[in-house]
């Protein structure tokens, strides 16, 4: 028996073992510091005694690998880890991974997988109806916002001008160029280079002095660029920015975005779960009128990683922009076919872990979750502001942006004190030219105590 394909009683063994180990190791690392483990217990010149010459056995492997994540990386999944958006994932969605990997089913075609893609688009209208997108909206899921805000530059470029599917930016009478603020994810740089368009072509716009785009600024860079003879080809409003939380004024983005007929995008990679809150939606008004949007399923909707979503009004950009004939698939059918409306060709089964998840908690599960991280979020506020800090953003998600009393430790060493201490993981950032403690809460399984040790542990550092 190959140790590849060992027979179905050492598989039920090997994975029984697996489920317990993994269950006991989330336990130790909740109980356990945040940050990986220093260099000497991270081991990392063991991996030279993998020369891969000698077959080892699996079981032998196992206890071993998990062992080594259980130092050797930032745990996320932890309680008080408030950093970057990396939730601890939902349990629906881990199963899903389970099932995705067993089953392991080919996402290219609606021919070899009915069930799986129809369940996708089902996922897919249920967000854009939920986000208030028009009927007939389209869409797929992703690897992530990077690849969703990539599709969008793409549908942006196709719809500017057909000449784009086959010349590529030489269609274009100048060069084309896109809007985005300062405080938006700079992964849109990269994309531009991707795209062949260059990342001259990003344009950042002002903020208003509290992190949001700032409408009049959008305004004049596009009539400076059309005066220069460059050509503008989307706007691209944040919804949740990734260092503050902040919303550009999505209303006024997508109406100055309309007047010279261009795509207007709201990456709402972030916020975007804030559709599930009644409490909390209303910050989102405008995304409605977007051509597109991008939403993790990885960030506020904590599916395990590596799964984002792309929606457009505009199907048929969609499918003239990804549009592609191969003889050898076994269809090519437009809108359903996945391998002709997004960037992947092979697609692993992404949608289940956002569909078990959603069906498991309801709308009302999410608006939970999401409104809980939003109490959290305001008792760190409250908890600082009593001890002399000043809040520095104002912003409608769970994200707490802080600056220390007069007379502490600057941001940056209050930061690797408390990360150091394994107490919690937090970050320093800059947000509108100061300096601040940036804290969001991440993990649908924090508690008021985990926030009053996150309260503590900055005070202790700030040595004030
Ligand atoms: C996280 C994030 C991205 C990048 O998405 P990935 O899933 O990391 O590829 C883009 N935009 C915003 C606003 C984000 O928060």
């Amino acid at each position: 028996m190959s140790p590849l394909f060992p027979a179905a009683d050492e598989r039920m063994r090997i994975d029984n073992w697996l489920t317990i180990a993994l269950t006991r190791a989330n336990e130790r690392v909740y109980q356990g510091p945040v940050a990986a483990s220093p260099d000497a217990r991270l081991r990392l010149d063991d991996l030279a005694a993998f020369d891969f010459s000698a077959p080892r056995t699996l079981e032998s492997l196992l206890p071993w690998i998990v062992e080594r994540m259980e130092h050797g990386v930032v745990h996320v999944n932890h309680p008080r880890y408030f950093g970057l958006f990396n939730p601890a994932p939902t349990f629906p969605s881990q199963c899903a991974d389970r099932i995705i990997s067993s089953f392991n089913p080919q996402l290219a075609t609606a021919t070899t997988s009915p069930f799986p893609v129809e369940l996708e688009a089902h996922v897919i209208r249920a967000i854009a109806e939920r986000a208030g997108l028009p009927r007939g909206t389209a869409g797929h899921f992703t690897n992530g916002g990077s690849e969703a805000n990539f599709t969008a530059l793409i549908c942006a470029l196709t719809h500017a001008d057909d000449g784009f599917a086959s010349r590529g930016a030489r269609a274009f009478a100048g060069p084309p160029v896109f809007y985005t603020s300062r405080e938006a994810h700079l992964a849109w740089l990269k994309i531009a280079h991707q795209a062949g368009i260059g990342r001259d072509a990003v344009q950042l716009i002002d903020t208003d002095g509290c992190g949001r785009m700032d409408p009049a600024a959008l305004a004049r860079a596009i009539s400076v660029d059309m005066a220069n003879g460059r050509i503008p080809v989307m706007v691209a409003a944040t919804a949740g920015t990734t260092g503050a939380g902040m919303i550009d004024p999505l209303s006024d983005c997508i109406e100055i975005a309309r007047r010279h007929g261009i795509w207007c995008h709201v990456d709402a990679a972030w916020g975007g779960a804030l559709i599930a809150s009644e409490r909390g939606r209303h910050v989102l008004a405008g995304i409605e009128a977007a051509d597109s949007i991008t939403i993790d399923a990885h960030k506020w909707f904590a599916t395990t990683m590596g799964c984002g979503m792309f929606l457009t009004a505009q199907p048929s950009v969609l499918s003239a922009a990804f549009q592609v004939v191969m003889d050898c698939m076994p269809s090519n059918l437009a809108g359903r076919d996945p391998y002709v409306t997004s960037v992947q060709w092979s697609r692993r089964f992404n949608g289940l872990r956002m569909f078990l998840a959603l069906a498991t908690a309801g709308w009302s599960g999410y608006a939970k979750h999401v409104e809980r991280s939003l109490d959290l979020a305001d008792l760190i506020k409250d908890g600082l502001l009593a001890l002399g800090w000043k809040h520095a953003n104002r912003s409608p998600m769970a994200v707490v942006c802080v600056e220390p009393p007069p007379g502490c430790a600057d941001v940056r060493s209050i930061a690797r004190a408390v990360l150091e201490s394994g107490a919690a993981w937090i970050s320093a950032t800059e947000f509108e030219g100061r300096e601040v403690i940036r804290a969001c809460v991440t993990s649908g399984e924090a508690s008021e105590s985990d926030i009053a040790m996150l309260v503590d542990s900055l005070h202790a550092a700030s040595g004030s």
